[in-house]
């Protein structure tokens, strides 16, 4: 398990404890690799809100505000 207060950077004490692990559970759904769907590398990033390229290819595609899949309403 990371540490916490990796997980929940950028928040520090603030907000408390519920919006934080609602926020650290986005962050890490954002950061983490993701295969390029033209080239399988694992360089796809988001470049804007519901934006996602490719570092590798420059391959570009739409997909959800914090995961290349767009989330269901919650
Ligand atoms: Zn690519």
């Amino acid at each position: 398990m990371p540490k916490a207060k990796e997980s929940l950077r950028g928040l520090g004490q603030k907000y408390g404890g519920t919006l934080r692990k609602r926020y650290a559970r986005v962050f890490r759904t954002l950061k983490q690799a993701r295969e390029c769907p033209a080239c399988s590398s694992m360089k796809l990033s988001r470049t804007a809100s519901g934006i996602w390229s490719c570092k590798s290819c420059g391959y570009t595609v739409a997909g959800g505000a914090y995961d290349l899949a767009q989330a269901k309403a919650r």
